[in-house]
């Protein structure tokens, strides 16, 4: 079936009404979860091939988080179906009013690699909870996770409710060619340009979840032990390739000899003193990614790790010192386990320059000064993030999760998935007993004070 073909039968199979109830969307859901479960193994096993991702990590950062979204959303699917009742204005007087949802109608999810099980099965909870037909474009890097989600996939769902179409760039060109309702995208700023233009030729809707350079600022009130041990973590994590990874560090001048003293400790404790030959740290996806960011590594600047090994595609992890900000490794997302450190003395310096910089999608505070953190709060611009942590807001269901600027728009999550994919349709229900006269022509005196009294 080429993409022409899947759109409209998905088309004719939501205008036939099938994915608009409430207990279809429920049993999708929890057909998605038992199969997710069955297939538990073998996503840990594409995701070992893929991206050397040890089962734990697996868990905690793709399946299990994709569970927990399922089971929120599940949980609240009748209350976030409902309409919801509004006051009616005097001037609409006699009637109710009520904000009622409903499926934008057939949707389209394209995902990245670095996260292929939860960046493609997340949104899909979303738009299978908002009643939508889903076609999802996984990334052609993780071929194997790639392929599995659809053999997933296609062994519970027909072809005309949940699609999966595997491909590269023409596969997806010829997908975004056709008119979708709405489009959600996780990838790139630059593939996310090309996927907000074709959108534009149908009008379509569209989420772009992207990218960029997320920044940690460590002031010299903060707790330098654990903000060293959580940078790593959310560096580490996936070996780097994680959107939200903290790209880079301002780190205060008075407290840098210390954050370097506790994170090479931190990388030490998680993964021994040889990384590289860790059980728990993965790999790069492709060579492509691999020759990248090797080429970012300027022995000038390494003060710790540097290790790499081009069978394995495993890059060790590596901290740069005394990086400026006009240096390479400053001007593109790094995307790896490379983690330069940026010196400063003045808050004054680094909200600027990441205000002068392309808006981040996360961006990381460590200090315990109320001040500071009031500051950045009320000064900088960027997608989400945590204070005295990082990585972390990603995973709570209770918060939407998205960035602003060039690093995306519109965001999901818990509540804010099925928002997403969903249109709130404002509707009046006006009694048809009494029939006010003074909005109709012709317009007399008494009916001009009249009306002026009422929206006045
Ligand atoms: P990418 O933009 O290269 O690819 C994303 C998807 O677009 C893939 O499915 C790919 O097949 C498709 N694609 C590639 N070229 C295309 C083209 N010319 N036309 C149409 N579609 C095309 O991104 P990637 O390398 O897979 O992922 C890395 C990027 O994604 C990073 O920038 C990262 O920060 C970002 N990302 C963002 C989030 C988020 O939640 N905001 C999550 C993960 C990754």
């Amino acid at each position: 079936m080429n993409a022409k073909e899947i759109v409209r039968k998905q088309r004719d199979y939501f205008n036939n009404q099938n994915t608009i109830s409430y207990e279809f969307r429920y049993n999708a859901l929890s057909k998605l979860r038992d199969v997710i479960l069955k297939y538990e193994d073998q996503l840990n096993e594409g995701l070992y091939k893929d991206l050397g991702k040890n089962k734990t990590e697996s868990f905690f950062a793709e399946i299990g988080q994709v569970l927990k979204e399922l089971n929120y959303i599940q949980k609240r699917l009748k209350k976030l179906m409902k309409n919801k009742k509004v006051k009616s204005h005097i001037v609409d007087f006699p009637s109710k009013s009520f904000i009622s949802p409903y499926p934008y109608g057939v949707t389209l999810i394209i995902s990245p690699w670095n996260y292929p099980v939860m960046l493609s099965l997340g949104p899909l909870i979303g738009a299978i909870a908002a009643g939508n037909t889903v076609i999802i474009k996984p990334s052609e890097y993780s071929t194997n996770t790639s392929k599995l989600l659809e053999e997933i996939l296609s062994s519970v769902f027909h072809d005309e409710y949940i699609k999966v179409v595997n491909g590269a760039v023409k596969e997806t060109q010829d997908l975004l060619d056709q008119k979708f309702d709405y489009i959600f995208f996780t990838g790139s700023s630059n593939i996310g340009k090309i996927v907000m233009e074709k959108a534009s030729k149908h009008l379509t809707p569209i989420s772009l979840e992207l990218g960029g350079k997320s920044p940690v600022i460590v002031d010299q009130y903060a707790n330098i032990e654990v903000a060293a041990k959580r940078v790593a973590f959310g560096k580490l994590l996936n070996s780097g390739q994680t959107c939200i990874a903290p790209d880079y560090v301002y780190i205060h001048e008075s407290v840098k000899n210390e954050f370097i003293q506790y994170l090479k400790e931190s990388i030490e404790e998680f993964f021994g003193d040889n990384p590289i030959k860790s059980k728990d740290y993965g790999k790069i996806i492709n060579n492509k990614h691999y020759n990248r960011l090797v080429d970012l590594l300027d022995n000038e600047f390494i003060v710790y790790g540097g290790v790499t090994n081009k069978q394995e595609r495993k890059i060790a992890p590596t901290i740069l010192d005394n990086i400026s900000k006009e240096s390479k490794i400053m001007q593109e997302e790094i995307f790896g386990p490379i983690l330069p450190l940026i010196t400063y003395n003045d808050l004054n310096e680094v909200i600027s320059y990441i205000n002068d910089n392309p808006t981040p999608l996360a961006l990381y505070l460590f200090s315990e000064n109320k001040k500071v953190i009031k500051r950045v709060l009320n000064e900088c611009k960027f997608g989400g993030g945590c204070i005295n942590d990082t990585i972390m807001h990603v995973s709570s269901d209770y918060l939407p999760f998205g960035g602003v600027g060039e690093s995306g728009m519109g965001s999901y999550h818990g509540k804010a998935s099925f928002d997403t994919f969903t249109h709130y349709r404002s509707i009046i229900h006006k009694s048809t007993k009494i029939d006010i006269k003074a909005r109709y022509a012709p317009y007399t005196k008494t009916k001009e004070i009249l009306i002026r009294k009422l929206l006045k």
